[in-house]
């Protein structure tokens, strides 16, 4: 599958100073070392646009709104990825817990966490950054017009 809006895997910056360029000192933070925002504090935990949310780092796609759902923690949260491959899951021991991080599987880039609590069907959250996300906004509607 082609997707023109995935950067490039030659275009990937290889390189912290590259991803500095690359990326905002927030998207940095988060995405390529592992930080969180602050609950409440991103750009898309209250968002119900329908669209793709893509990686910050690569553009790869990796959730769908459709699949998005208030959790009321304050990150944008969904009940599992547009493919399982999208994302690779790492089991984090960091801050004396036990967690399973989410990363993009294309370049690598933190995304935040899964955990066991979400609904269904799936029954897990996807607890995500902003910041690690970018959201394309489907065009109004009229795609599916089109369909009919
Ligand atoms: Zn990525």
């Amino acid at each position: 599958m082609t997707d023109a809006k995935e950067v490039p895997e030659a275009d990937l910056p290889t390189t912290d100073e590259g991803w500095r360029e690359r990326l905002d000192p927030l998207q940095f933070e988060v995405a390529r070392r592992g930080g969180t925002e602050r609950a409440f504090s991103g750009i898309y935990w209250d968002t119900k646009d329908a669209g793709t949310y893509r990686c910050i780092g690569c553009g790869a796609a990796l959730f769908a709104s459709d699949t998005k759902f208030d959790s009321g923690t304050g990150w944008p949260s969904f009940w599992e990825p547009l493919e399982d491959d999208r994302v690779k899951l790492i089991s984090d021991r960091s801050h004396g817990m036990v967690r399973t991080e989410v990363r993009c599987a294309r370049c690598d880039s933190h995304l935040g966490h899964v955990f066991n609590d979400g609904p269904r069907p799936s029954g897990l959250r996807y607890c995500m950054n902003s910041a690690s996300l970018d959201l394309d906004r489907d065009e109004a509607g009229d795609e599916a017009q089109d369909r009919t």
